[in-house]
C-alpha cells in the first residue's frame, strides 16, 4: 500500500483524525493505496502556516520567488518518469500521454509564471496638466486552489504557480481520486528549498477539506477548477464574504465540421478532441456538427478510424485509451450511453464496458463511443458526460449550426473547421464559447486567456489574466 500525507508547513504529516480513504488503480480496478482523510483542523493548520510564511513571501524579490520556482519546474523535469508512471497509475490515461502532456505542462506552468511575474508590469495614465495615475498589483494572502482528477498534475501547477508568482501562499486541494503526483509535487517543493508555509497541500474529500478551505475568512482568493454544480456551492459560500473567485468549469464543445474543410486533418485532430484522455478533458469536442454535403464520407470515415483505436493498459505502448478514471465515472458514462438509446439515438461505434484480460479485467475501460440521429436539444446534447462519447449531426447553413453550437447551458471551448478565413471570422464572433480554435484543437499558448462563457465559469485563467486575478489593485492618483 502507498500511503501518502499532507504537505503543510514544510513538513509531510499525517492527518490530525489519523484516518484515510481508499486510493484506486483504474487500469485494475483495485486499491492501491491510502490518501489523509483531513478535515477542518488540517485545513486550518494548514492556513495558519501560509499567513505565518506570507509576509517573507511576499516581499521576496519577484527574482528572487522565481529562482525557486525555476528550481521546482527543473525538479519536475528530472522526475518526469516517475511523475508519469504515478499519473497514468492514479488517473488511467495511457503513460505516453502522461509523458507527452501532463507532466511537461506542469514544469512548463512553473517556469511560464516564475519568467512571467518578471516581465509583469503594470500601467500608469497621465491626465494631461493634471494628475498622473499609476497602478499596483500587490499579493493579497493566502489563495485557496483547489483541481479536479482529469489532468491531475496539470490542473494543479497551473492555478498554484501564478499564485506563488505573484507573491501570496498557497492552501492547496488535489481531486481525492488523483492525489498522487500532487503528493510528489509535496517532496519536490522540499527538496527545492520551497520556504515552509508558502505552499500547503491537504488531501481529502471536497466537502469536508474543499469547503474548509473556501469557507475560511483567512482564505481571500479561491481559484477552482471542477464541475459547474461544485462551482455553484462554492460561489455560494465564497459570495457573501466578498473573496475573489475563478471558476473553471463544465462544457459540452461543439467541433463544427464545415463541407469545404482540410478534410483529412480535421477527420484526424476530430478523433483527438473526441477521445484523448477518455475523452476526459473539459476542452474536447463532443458535439460533432458536420455540414450536410460530407456529412456521410466524414461519418463513415470518422468511425472506421475510431473503431481502430485500441484500448489497453495504461502502460501499453500501443493503447490510445486507457481507464477512466472510476467505477463511479464508467458507470455515469454508461448510464448516458443508455439515455442516447432511449433518447433515439443509433450507436455507431462502441457503446460498451470493455473486460481486458487477466489483471486488467476489473479495470474501468470504455469503447469510444459514436451516436448519431439524436435532436440538438435532448438531454445527451445538452448535458456534460465527460467521457469517450460524442454525437454527430448534420447542418444546412451557418445560421443553423451556431443556433445547435450555442443551444447549451455552456460555453467553455469550441473547434471550427472550414478553409475559408471570413466565415472562421464570422462564425468564431458568434460561438458563445471562450476558446475557438480554427482549424486546430488544444494548441494552447500559456499567455492566452483561459476560461469559458455562461455555466463554463466565472473569469479567466493563463498569462496576466492569472496574475491579475492573484494580486489586488490599486491605483494612486497625483496632482501635478
Ligand atoms: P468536481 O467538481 O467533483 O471536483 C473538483 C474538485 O473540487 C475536487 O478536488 C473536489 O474534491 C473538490 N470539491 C468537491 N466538492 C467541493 C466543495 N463542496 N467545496 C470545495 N471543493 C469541493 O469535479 P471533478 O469531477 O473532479 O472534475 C470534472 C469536472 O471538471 C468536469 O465538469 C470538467 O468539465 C471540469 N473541468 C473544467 C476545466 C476547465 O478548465 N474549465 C478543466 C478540467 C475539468
Amino acid at each position: 500500500m502507498e500511503r501518502i500525507l499532507n504537505y503543510i508547513n514544510g513538513k509531510l504529516v499525517e492527518p490530525k483524525s489519523g484516518n484515510y480513504l481508499d486510493n484506486y488503480d483504474p487500469s485494475r480496478g483495485v486499491v492501491y493505496g491510502e490518501i489523509p482523510d483531513s478535515d477542518r483542523e488540517d485545513v486550518k493548520e494548514a492556513i495558519t502556516a501560509a499567513q505565518t510564511a506570507f509576509p517573507e513571501w511576499s516581499a521576496k524579490s519577484n527574482e528572487e520567488r522565481s529562482r525557486i520556482m525555476m528550481r521546482i519546474a527543473d525538479l519536475i523535469d528530472e522526475n518526469l518518469e516517475k511523475l508519469a508512471l504515478a499519473e497514468s497509475k492514479d488517473n488511467g490515461k495511457p503513460l505516453k500521454l502522461a509523458r507527452r502532456v501532463d507532466i511537461p505542462r506542469a514544469s512548463s506552468n512553473f517556469r511560464f509564471f516564475a519568467t512571467g511575474v518578471i516581465h509583469f508590469a503594470s500601467e500608469s495614465h497621465l491626465m494631461e496638466g493634471e494628475a498622473i495615475n499609476y497602478t499596483t498589483r500587490t499579493p493579497v494572502g493566502v489563495a485557496g486552489c483547489i483541481s479536479p482528477w482529469n489532468l491531475p498534475l496539470y490542473l494543479f501547477t497551473w492555478k498554484i504557480a501564478p499564485a506563488l508568482a505573484a507573491g501570496n501562499t498557497v492552501v492547496a486541494k488535489p481531486s481525492e481520486i488523483t492525489p498522487m503526483t500532487a503528493f510528489l509535487l509535496s517532496e519536490l517543493c522540499i527538496e527545492a528549498g520551497l520556504p515552509s508555509g508558502v505552499l500547503n497541500i491537504v488531501h481529502g474529500l471536497g466537502p469536508k477539506v474543499g469547503q474548509a478551505i473556501v469557507e475560511d475568512p483567512d482564505v481571500p482568493l479561491i481559484s477552482f477548477t471542477g464541475g459547474t454544480a461544485t462551482g455553484k456551492a462554492i460561489a455560494a459560500t465564497a459570495a457573501p464574504m466578498f473573496k475573489k473567485l475563478s471558476l473553471e468549469l463544465g462544457g459540452k464543445n461543439p467541433n463544427i465540421i464545415f463541407a469545404d474543410c482540410d478534410f483529412d486533418n480535421a477527420l484526424r485532430i476530430s478523433v483527438q478532441s473526441s477521445f484523448a484522455n477518455q475523452g476526459q478533458i473539459c476542452l474536447c469536442g463532443s458535439r460533432i456538427f458536420i455540414e450536410r454535403p460530407i456529412y456521410e464520407k466524414f461519418r463513415d470515415a470518422f468511425v472506421e478510424k475510431v473503431n481502430r483505436l485500441k484500448i489497453g493498459p495504461p502502460l501499453d505502448e500501443s493503447s490510445n485509451l486507457g481507464a477512466v478514471v472510476s467505477k463511479q465515472h464508467m458507470e455515469k458514462v454508461l448510464s448516458y450511453i443508455d439515455l442516447a438509446k432511449k433518447e433515439g439515438g443509433k450507436i455507431l461505434a462502441g457503446g460498451n464496458r470493455v473486460e481486458l484480460d487477466g489483471e486488467f479485467s476489473e479495470g474501468y475501460y470504455l469503447e469510444p463511443t459514436v451516436i448519431e440521429g439524436l435532436d440538438y436539444q435532448c438531454r445527451t446534447n445538452q448535458e456534460e458526460i465527460f467521457g469517450p462519447v460524442v454525437t454527430l449531426t448534420p447542418f444546412d447553413s451557418e445560421e443553423e449550426v451556431l443556433t445547435m453550437a450555442n443551444s447549451t447551458e455552456y460555453g467553455l471551448a469550441a473547434t471550427i473547421w472550414t478553409q475559408d478565413l471570413t466565415r472562421a471570422h464570422r462564425v468564431s464572433h458568434k460561438l458563445k464559447s471562450g476558446i475557438i480554435w480554427v482549424n486546430c484543437w488544444l494548441l494552447r499558448d500559456l499567455r492566452t486567456p483561459f476560461g469559458g462563457m455562461k455555466k463554463s465559469g466565472v473569469g479567466r485563467e493563463g498569462g496576466w489574466e492569472a496574475l491579475k486575478f492573484f494580486t489586488e489593485t490599486r491605483n494612486v492618483c497625483i496632482k501635478l
